[in-house]
């Protein structure tokens, strides 16, 4: 990797002093590439639905005017690609809330044996329409952790839903809760397994990024915007936790979160 420097020189106080500084741009001309791809990013997601919403604007108007059926089945794609901006929309402010916050400690305990049980009741309908079972092993509540309980919820309710999505029809999604040790204290650990698809080993290091897919198809096909895992990833860093990703293709995979107890 190139490193690239900023010299200057500037004037101090004394008779001919000088002095230089050196500043390492590489990590701002990284920044600076990162903002432009996610800038670049975000129109695209963006416009992709505009577009289809323009476009049938335009044909309720002429061809589709006097055909009830067409109109109804048109709408009904309208309100799929609005409901689309929506959630990339909610998603975005969400990233960037969790993002502009990083390393603020919690203050305040939550149970998270209460909070998955109301993100498992919220998720239930979504995998019995994929005829996926839920079930949950381990620790019995109540397990208090420092905490936000609305970006707990988000992060046990992402982190769900994905193995549901993507678990496959008929799968199983088993959460565990158990204890590990982190580096300053005891830690709960929230295990999310499928028995689903299963993820290559090369896209595991860049799936909480912005936007990273698989299988962008794929992803929007099942409502997805790109962005749930990089949401958790910033809301476990928030709480000083730690999170981790094993999988095997056609196994599934285990998502790992590790939160502090104290
Ligand atoms: P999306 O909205 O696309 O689901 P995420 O950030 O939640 O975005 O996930 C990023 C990508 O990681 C997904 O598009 C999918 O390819 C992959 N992925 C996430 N969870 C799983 C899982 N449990 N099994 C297989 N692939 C997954």
């Amino acid at each position: 990797q190139d490193v690239a420097y900023r010299v200057t020189v500037s004037p101090v106080a004394g008779p001919g002093a000088a002095a230089l500084t050196f500043e390492d741009v590489t990590e701002a001309e990284q920044m600076g590439q990162m903002r432009r791809d996610f800038v670049a990013n975000v129109s695209h997601e963006l416009r992709t639905p505009l577009t289809a919403l323009l476009g049938f604007i335009e044909t309720l108007r002429g061809a589709a005017r006097d055909d009830a059926a067409a109109r109804d089945r048109f709408l009904a794609i309208m309100e799929r690609e609005a409901e689309r901006m929506n959630r990339l929309i909610r998603d975005l402010l969400h990233l960037s809330r969790v993002e502009s916050e990083e390393r603020v400690r919690p203050t305040d305990r939550v149970d998270i044996a209460a909070l998955l049980a109301s993100a498992l009741a919220l998720l239930r309908p979504l995998a019995e329409a994929q005829n996926v079972t839920l079930t949950t092993t381990g620790l019995d509540g109540p397990l208090p952790v420092p905490g936000d309980a609305d970006q707990i919820t988000q992060v046990l309710t992402n982190l769900i839903e994905n193995a549901v999505k993507y678990g496959g029809a008929g799968g199983k999604v088993t959460i565990r809760l158990s204890r590990e040790a982190l580096p300053r204290g005891p830690g709960l650990r929230i295990d999310v397994i499928d028995t689903g698809e299963g993820i290559e080993s090369q896209h595991l290091p860049r799936l909480t990024e912005r936007f990273y897919r698989v299988d962008g198809h794929r992803s929007r096909e099942k409502g997805g915007t790109g962005l749930g895992l990089a949401i958790v990833k910033h809301i476990v860093n928030r709480h000083r936790g730690r999170m981790r990703i094993e999988s095997e293709k056609g196994k599934g995979s285990v998502f790992t979160v590790v939160l502090p107890e104290a």
